[in-house]
């Protein structure tokens, strides 16, 4: 495994491989998700290639990029195992020189959500993912449900500006109790680690309601609401029930792929999870067919 850190670096390496490169973007302090998504990567291609960047304009003044966790050589390890080919692990001011002055915004789909709790978040999200598309050329990305906003915004970028690679989109790993994979967990104290698995607890019970026939959007909002409002440490942010190809909330019974969608700080943390309706669509190809897709 290649490790490099310049932009020049890259390139050079990038020339050197033939057959079909995958791209794993992450910010690192990775976890069982982040290596499902190398994992998925390898099946599909002769070369891998893993970004760890922190990336600063995602995150809003308020937000933890301090703070963020990071491990360098115990993500280099994990990657390694993995059978990542290539780490590209710049620092911020070669993606960000100081005369940097060019963002992408992709409008609509990055309404609400988080685009509504996170100013900013996704321009910078379509920013960096934009200029890793650059860089590395992938045949294919891979990226998690676990973030399915950023998936549409990151799909509807790649039609808007004729990008020429696929997108994959890989099933979330959980805990065994259910809780989510996140680099941000680490935060949560024993007692809200405990109380996080509420979120996962409430989109069982609203996909259950669902397959078993329950289309009405305010109560399948308002089930998740109520479970979630139980847990006194959690602090629900939003609860959205979405069409899963273009982020429209849904106020009729409809039957098309759903994207359910909740957020709650818990301690220090705000938390994400999400199931796509029917639950028979929470697999990588179900995911890759509907979210975000035209
Ligand atoms: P991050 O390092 O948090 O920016 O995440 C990098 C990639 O890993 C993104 O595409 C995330 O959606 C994905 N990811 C994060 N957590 C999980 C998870 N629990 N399961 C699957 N993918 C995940």
């Amino acid at each position: 495994m290649e490790v490099v850190e310049t932009i020049a670096q890259l390139r050079t390496l990038r020339q050197s491989l033939k057959g079909r490169v995958g791209l794993v973007p992450t910010m690192g302090y990775l976890h069982a998700g982040h290596v499902s998504l190398v994992a998925a990567a390898r099946a599909d291609n002769q070369h891998v290639v893993a970004t760890i960047f922190v990336n600063p304009t995602q995150f809003a003044a308020n937000e933890d990029l301090a703070s963020y966790p990071r491990d360098m050589p115990r993500d280099l390890n994990m990657l390694q195992k993995a059978g990542v080919n290539i780490v590209f692990a710049p620092k911020a001011e070669s993606i960000y020189p100081s005369d940097f002055q060019t963002y992408i915004t992709v409008e609509q789909v990055s309404q609400g959500r988080e685009g509504g709790a996170r100013p900013g978040h996704f321009r910078g999200v379509a920013t960096v993912v934009a200029k890793l598309f650059n860089l590395v050329q992938p045949h294919s990305a891979y990226f998690g449900q676990k973030d399915a906003q950023q998936v549409v915004v990151i799909r509807q970028m790649v039609r808007d500006l004729n990008f020429l690679l696929s997108i994959v989109v890989c099933p979330i790993v959980r805990e065994t109790d259910g809780l989510a994979m996140s680099s941000r967990n680490v935060y949560l104290t024993p007692d809200e680690r405990q109380s996080a698995k509420i979120l996962h607890r409430a989109l069982q019970i609203v996909g259950k309601l669902y397959d078993e026939g329950e289309r009405r959007p305010q109560v399948l909002r308002q089930t998740a609401w109520d479970i979630l409002d139980h847990e006194k440490r959690v602090q629900p942010s939003y609860v959205s029930l979405a069409d899963a190809r273009n982020l429209q909330e849904i106020e009729q019974p409809i039957d098309q792929p759903l994207l359910f969608s909740i957020a709650a700080q818990v301690g220090k943390p705000r938390l994400l999870d999400n199931c796509l309706l029917p639950l028979a669509l929470n697999t990588q190809e179900g995911a890759t067919r509907v979210l975000g897709a035209d």
